[in-house]
């Protein structure tokens, strides 16, 4: 029988969690409707956690796993698993149980409802440092200025998809998948569920901050053209600062003949501001044609060195 219910949950590094984590998800599907599918997603972990997967895949068969061949990225890793998924209904969540299971009826409930998108979105990061915090504060409100489509504040992967919404996804070729604006941007009714995001279960964060940064530069480049005007805006800027420059420099001169500052300072400044300016446009333009680059080369999005679970089903 088809489950109706797949949960997907990508594991970077997570044999600390991968039992409390099934034994909270068991929990809640337990009490499902109807039969439910658990795709786990090894992203190239080098612990043990693909062991620990395997085991889990024969000891319940609700439990499927795709091992990726090398460590791709948790946005890939989850695109991976929409790409297999059987179920109605689609739940992402993270495997460090940051994203509690529990809520996991209540996106249900709002699906009932008629909502094709039910996202997560947290009020409160208990614990995770005040960079952390502040950082990611700053970066919604921004993304949220500067994005075309609406992208909701404080919201991660954690979400409830309708099928629909998922083959819309799937079909969308883009290799810079920044899942949760590709989400905003498919459309259809979505609403949000709020909730406080716990800490970490065990384990380190395994994003890092570099991780964290491109996935922001990536949201921002991929929903939004505002960055590439950043130089137009600026160059503009320099342009009218330079007219009037020109004309108090010209005053000057005739009024202070002997006035050193017309001199190698106004020089000096002038050419490390407009060298800055270059330097920024370019590495805006290089973004977006890195990205272009990217696309273009249309390589595979992931390979996969395992796959378990979905025998039955043919692809
Ligand atoms: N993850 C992944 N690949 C990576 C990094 C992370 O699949 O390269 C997974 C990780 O195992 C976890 C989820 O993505 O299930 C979120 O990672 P993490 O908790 O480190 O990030 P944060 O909570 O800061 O978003
Ligand atoms: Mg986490």
């Amino acid at each position: 029988m088809l489950p109706k219910y797949s949960l997907i949950i990508p594991i970077y590094n997570e044999e600390a969690t991968i039992a409390a984590l099934y034994d909270r998800v068991c929990a809640v599907i337990d009490r499902f409707d109807a039969p439910a599918e658990l795709i786990l997603i090894n992203d190239g972990s080098k612990d043990r956690s693909l062991l620990l997967m395997r085991e889990l895949h024969d000891k319940d068969p609700r439990v499927c796993y795709l091992s990726l061949a090398r460590n791709f990225g948790h946005q890939i890793a989850v695109t991976a698993g929409l790409n297999y998924v059987r179920g109605r209904v689609v739940i992402v969540l993270d495997a460090d149980l940051q994203d509690p299971p529990e809520l996991i009826p209540a996106l249900i409930e709002q699906w009932k409802q008629g909502y094709q998108v039910v996202y997560a979105q947290r009020t409160e990061r208990r614990r995770e440092g005040w960079f952390k915090r502040f950082t990611a504060y700053v970066f919604y409100r921004l993304l949220k200025q500067l994005a075309d489509v609406d992208i909701p504040t404080d919201t991660g992967d954690f979400c409830l998809m309708d099928r629909q919404v998922v083959d819309l996804l799937n079909a969308m070729p883009e290799r810079n998948r920044y899942i949760r604006g590709l989400r905003s941007w498919i459309g259809f009714r979505q609403t949000a569920v709020k909730f406080e995001r716990d800490p970490r279960f065990a384990g380190d964060v395994k994003y890092t901050f570099h991780q964290s940064l491109a996935l922001a530069i990536s949201g921002l480049v991929s929903f939004s053209k505002v960055p590439l005007r950043i130089s137009t805006y600026v160059g503009l800027f320099s342009a009218f600062v330079a007219v009037v420059m020109m004309i108090l420099v010209f005053y000057w001169r005739i009024a202070y003949p002997a006035s050193p500052l017309t001199g190698l300072t106004t020089i000096v400044v002038a050419i490390f501001f407009l060298g800055a300016v270059q330097l920024l446009s370019i590495g805006i333009l290089g973004e977006y044609i890195g990205r272009i680059y990217e696309e273009v080369k249309n390589r595979p999005l992931y390979t996969l060195s395992e796959v378990a679970g979905f025998e039955h089903q043919a692809k």
